[in-house]
């Protein structure tokens, strides 16, 4: 099965819809949860799917670094890989290229590089090795990851960028999904291509076909986004994302970006906003006409203690809770919630159990997905203007 989006309801320029994929399919507007380096931080794919997590996203430029892409396809590619088996997404490690990683140094026409398009040279951020990354090396590499949608490589400059490094990512954006269109094909069409001099062999059979998403840049210049939307809808991609936002611009301007620029892209298309967000965010953008999200604040925020609900957020580390025979959120029909308190919980942070972050995890995941769900069902019952989204303030003792 190759990649399909179909939208099933609209309520005013929100969409509900489904996405298929080789690996099977799953709801839009949908929250990905991020398995960074293979794995959702604690969790493991049964619990995943059991939370309602239906596609899980991965790291290029971790999985790069560690364990290296060749060893993800000899060990049958991501999905077989990391024991999910279901629809996954790969970015394209310019994000985190540009955000964690030292030493960045751009090669290419503009620095007199040759005109191939030119790459990235930095430093790892585990051993400090030089790494060159290009817009086909990144295509390589998430072909030989193997996620049944791979993201184009991108140069994603931060919120209070001057107006000329805007200006040239955004250029640099252009060309490098020009080139990762034009390699994308070269590898479906031809995967010997894939493994250049490496050792390894490659079995056909193994290989799934991948839809390539572009990644629309600009910042906040409102002018910028039309520019970046119109020139990657001229290269026919089968999805596109929103980037560049969620990086310190704030709410208000991220969503004033997600209204003009969503609707410039095509409407039978997915729109992917990465990297976001809280659920009001996540309401916002969807009442915009944005279908996929991904972020690590489940996770992230559940390892160190922090719990969503939808009252409010809970700090379980808090010494408030511990005798506090309640469960977390009475609410959530989740495994954290049926069976533990929150006095537990606070105990598991208090000692360093690792349990404490895995059950924390799982809520955090749960809240989410069941976020998405009301989005969703609210979709399909044109209620989504009356939807209100769970709020942000911390709660409690
Ligand atoms: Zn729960």
């Amino acid at each position: 099965m190759s990649f399909t989006f179909s939208i099933l309801a609209t309520d005013g320029r929100a969409r509900l819809g489904r996405i298929g994929t080789p690996h099977g399919s799953f709801d839009t507007p949908a929250f990905m949860a991020v398995g960074t380096r293979g794995s959702i931080k604690g969790v493991t794919p049964d619990q995943a799917r059991n939370l309602d997590c239906q596609c899980i996203l991965g790291n290029t430029y971790h999985l790069m670094l560690r364990p290296g892409p060749e060893t993800v396809r000899q060990l049958g590619g991501l999905q077989t890989f990391s024991g999910w088996n279901g629809p996954m997404l790969t970015d394209s490690g310019g994000f985190q290229v540009f955000s964690l990683s030292d030493l960045r140094e751009f090669d290419g026409p503009e620095n007199g590089g040759g005109n191939e398009g030119g790459g990235v040279t930095f430093r790892s951020h585990i051993d400090g090795a030089v790494v060159r990354l290009t817009p086909r090396e990144s295509m390589r590499i998430q072909h030989l990851l193997g996620a049944d949608i791979i993201m184009a490589f991108d140069d994603c400059p931060p919120a209070d960028c001057p107006p000329e490094r805007l200006a040239a990512a955004l250029e640099r954006t252009h060309r490098w999904a020009e080139i990762c269109k034009q390699a994308h094909e070269e590898f479906t069409n031809d995967p010997s291509r894939l493994m250049g001099h490496s050792p390894f062999t490659i079995h056909d059979s193994l290989f799934y076909p991948q839809a390539l998403f572009a990644i629309v840049q600009g910042g906040t210049d409102l002018a910028a986004r039309a520019r970046s939307a119109a020139f990657l809808r001229g290269l026919d991609f089968p999805g596109y994302a929103l980037g560049g936002l969620a990086v310190g611009e704030g709410h208000e301007r991220m969503i004033d970006t997600i209204d003009v620029t969503a609707p410039l892209l095509p409407h039978e298309k997915p729109r992917y906003l990465m990297g976001v967000g809280y659920a009001k965010d996540i309401l916002e953008a969807v009442k915009r006409g944005i279908d996929m999200f991904d972020c690590v604040l489940p996770t992230r925020n559940g390892r160190n203690g922090l719990a969503f609900t939808y009252q409010g957020t809970r700090r379980l580390r808090n010494a408030g809770y511990a005798l506090d025979n309640a469960p977390l959120e009475s609410d959530c029909d989740c495994y954290c919630c049926r069976h533990f308190s929150r006095g537990y919980l606070r105990h598991l942070f208090s000692v360093e159990e690792m349990l404490g972050p895995t059950l924390l995890s799982i809520h955090n995941i749960r809240f989410f997905q069941r976020w998405m769900s009301d989005i969703r069902a609210a979709i399909k019952n044109q209620t989504l203007s009356t939807l209100t989204a769970p709020p942000d303030e911390l709660l409690g003792v």
